[in-house]
């Protein structure tokens, strides 16, 4: 089918009791991965890619590439600008016709987040999604990440949903980028964030988070879990595997095909540990 709205994705997951695994794409390989494992599963799910890694190919191309492979697939996909941190990034993506958009001014000072957030809130056609988030997750998950780590600060979420009016709110509540060893949600935090609004939240840093850990965030009015890292070092180490173990490896396309075994394996992995009763 084709790409659909990142609304449709949050209300059919909200009506199933479901969490969204949302996973980031950089090249066919990634891409590929991804859409074997959805299929697989049937639970709806967020393709995205940051600016960072549009850098290699240009946001039409990845629009291309994910909504050409989605076209024959039953399963509702969203793809996502994830981590727009410039109102530039987020025209980009949707002159792509990206069907959902992150804005990330959440490294700004409270009042410049809203105003940035709430301008990329009116660019945004009404029929998409935006997700904005509040407080400053840390860690890196490729070439870029916050200096500092800033808990979300459950007293200043109703004002902030409010003045932005996001469809999803992104939360620092022990979450970190990438592989961290002191990932953990800080659950009493996260609950006093998911009593302040209604507003459903997303969670980055889902590589880093223990599966008893994913498992419990729909409790959490949590709609979206971000997995980029985990996708990630699933390719570089199937070419890794491959060319240590014979360094004369030409077959690119063996090695490629293991690596979309690979991440789909990831992948599949992934939403069950969001979504235990339903797997
Ligand atoms: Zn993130």
């Amino acid at each position: 089918m084709p790409l659909v709205s990142g609304l449709d994705v949050i209300q059919e997951c909200t009506a199933r009791g479901l969490v969204a695994g949302a996973f980031n794409t950089t090249n066919i390989e990634t891409t590929m991965g991804i859409v074997d494992a959805i299929e697989k599963v049937g639970v709806p799910t967020f393709i995205q890619v940051a600016p960072t890694n549009a850098a290699l190919s240009g946001f039409e191309y990845i629009y291309d590439m994910v909504s050409r492979r989605l076209a024959e697939t039953r399963v509702p996909v969203a793809l996502h600008l994830d981590h727009g941190k410039s109102l530039g990034a987020v025209e980009d993506a949707l002159a792509a016709d990206f069907t959902s958009i992150m804005i990330d001014a959440s490294e700004e000072p409270y009042d410049e987040n809203v105003r940035i957030s709430s301008i990329a809130r009116e660019m945004t056609p009404a029929d998409l999604a935006l997700e904005a988030e509040l407080g400053s997750i840390g860690g890196k998950e490729d070439d870029h990440g916050p200096e500092v780590e800033l808990s979300t600060d459950p007293s200043q979420v109703e004002g902030f949903v409010t003045a932005v009016r996001p469809d999803m709110l992104a939360v620092s509540v022990g979450n970190v980028h990438g592989y961290s060893p002191t990932a953990a949600i800080d659950f009493d935090l996260l609950a006093q964030v998911r009593a302040a609004s209604s507003v459903p939240l997303v969670v980055h840093g889902g590589s880093g988070l223990p599966p008893e850990q994913l498992g419990r965030l729909h409790e959490f009015g949590v709609v979206k879990v971000n997995v980029a890292s985990d996708l990630r070092n699933a390719m570089i180490r199937a070419f890794g595997e491959a060319y240590a173990a014979n360094p004369q490896e030409v077959s690119l396309i063996r090695v490629s095909t293991q690596a979309v075994a690979a991440i789909s394996d990831v992948v599949e992995r992934r939403i069950r540990m969001l979504n235990p009763s339903a797997a």
